[in-house]
């Protein structure tokens, strides 16, 4: 099997939309009433400009029952389906929300991954072009006295990653004193622990009456106990377990019985692969490594990202990805929460995530916004009961793979 370099993408037009997400079931608070259209959500009009500008022509299920409570200053924790634009809800909130007369920081949003925060940047510079707003990613690999000349000329947001936020707040170059609102993306990874000690040191230096926004895909139980500590009365928009998995993308798995069988089984889906773009997941750095090297020595072209690489090297993996230019993405979880890259139609795990949560963030790489998504897991015969118990935790249905999988793609 050749493998030969591709340039150009399936446009996305040509890719059938499955169900828009705007009909999907929640768990509120009393009193939250879905708003059908942008235009009623008391916007400002130069946000609402840029927000169809952007391309957005109605709200999404979350944006319809979240961004009222948001702009009204609630504190909200907000969960729905992976692709459904809780992302987006956040960069338009931010827009909305800020006083582009005043050059502080207002709105801080943190996000667990550098190129989620850049990702999240790119869409508020977006949506708010016509406030003119100002943002800035800041996040560890960067130059740091580019930050420090960012945030002395003054910007209004803020989305960065906890590292290199704590560090800027501490050398008092990220001033504090006029943010009015914290956005937590990705909440449970933010307030799981690896990242809590560093929240928390960050809460400790915002306003007392700070708004705080927590947004996942999933938010488990403890996660959701912990809020009380630094949330007032929050508005909840939460989703059954049962529901999160997207009718848009099909799930199923690969018997491969022993890890050396692995190797030969993704060769054999490598065009499957390319016909639109593949993330491929590894569960460590060491093992992106090596398969990224096995496969181009069969003659593959794939291309790899971990959180090893130095950042120069991640952008630009990232901005071939984006482009199209490369579409076999083999990389760690560093990849599992966030990006939004649409052309995704197919996720395999190689080897299977090391959690439940992990689990929905990986296959909802793809199926982005109602779009069409595969998921294949390669399973060990020992796998076999891990995968079913992400069966019934989730209430889905994960078939053995069909000899047709292309033709779903
Ligand atoms: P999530 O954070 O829920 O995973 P994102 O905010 O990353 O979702 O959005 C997923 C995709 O859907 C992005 O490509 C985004 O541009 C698009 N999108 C978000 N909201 C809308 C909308 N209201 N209309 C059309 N596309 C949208
Ligand atoms: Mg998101």
């Amino acid at each position: 099997m050749a493998a030969t370099a591709t340039t150009s993408v399936v446009p996305a037009n040509r890719r059938r939309v499955t169900s828009q997400p705007d009909d999907l079931d929640f768990e509120t608070t009393e009193g939250v009433e879905p708003i059908m259209s942008f235009d009623q959500m008391g916007i400002k009009d130069d946000v609402l400009r840029g927000i169809y500008h952007h391309g957005f022509n109605k709200p999404s299920a979350i944006q319809q029952r979240a961004v009222r409570p948001i702009i009204e200053g609630r504190d909200v924790i907000a969960q729905a389906q992976s692709g459904t634009g809780k992302t987006s809800m956040i960069a338009l909130t931010a827009c909305q929300m800020v006083d582009t007369s005043i050059r502080e920081v207002q709105v801080l949003i943190m996000s667990p991954t550098r190129e989620l925060a850049s990702q999240t940047e790119k869409v508020i510079l977006a949506i708010g072009d016509y406030i003119n707003i100002q943002a800035h990613a800041c996040v560890g690999g960067k130059s740091v006295g580019e930050d420090i000349r960012k945030l002395e000329y003054g910007v209004h947001v803020v989305s960065g990653t906890p590292g290199r936020v704590c560090d800027m707040i501490k050398r008092r170059t990220l001033r504090t004193r006029a943010i009015k609102l914290l956005v937590l993306d990705e909440s449970d990874e933010m307030l799981s622990r690896g990242f809590k000690d560093q929240i928390y040191d960050v809460y400790r230096y915002l306003p007392p009456e700070i708004q705080v926004v927590l947004i996942s895909a999933t938010l488990p139980h403890e996660i959701l106990e912990i809020t009380s500590k630094f949330m007032a009365d929050p508005v909840r928009i939460l989703v059954k377990r049962d529901e999160l998995t997207l009718e848009g993308i099909k799930q199923f798995f690969v018997a491969v019985e022993r890890e050396e069988w692995k190797f030969d089984t993704l060769c054999d889906l490598y065009d499957t692969l390319t016909i639109t773009q593949a993330v491929i997941f590894c569960n460590t750095k060491r093992k992106v490594d090596w398969l990224t090297e096995k496969m181009r020595s069969n003659n593959f072209t794939v291309s790899a990202m971990h959180g090893d690489m130095p950042q120069k090297e991640r952008d630009a993996i990232m901005s071939e990805f984006r482009s199209g230019t490369t579409r076999v993405l083999i990389t760690t979880d560093v990849w599992a929460r966030g990006l939004d890259v649409q052309q995704v139609s197919l996720v395999i795990n190689y080897d299977l995530p090391n959690n439940r949560e992990l689990y929905i963030h990986r296959i909802g790489r793809s199926g982005r916004f109602g779009r069409k998504g595969v998921a294949i897991n390669f399973v060990k015969t020992d796998d076999i009961k891990i995968l079913r118990d992400i069966e019934q935790y989730y209430s889905t249905q994960i078939d053995e793979m069909p000899m047709n999988v292309a033709d779903l793609i």
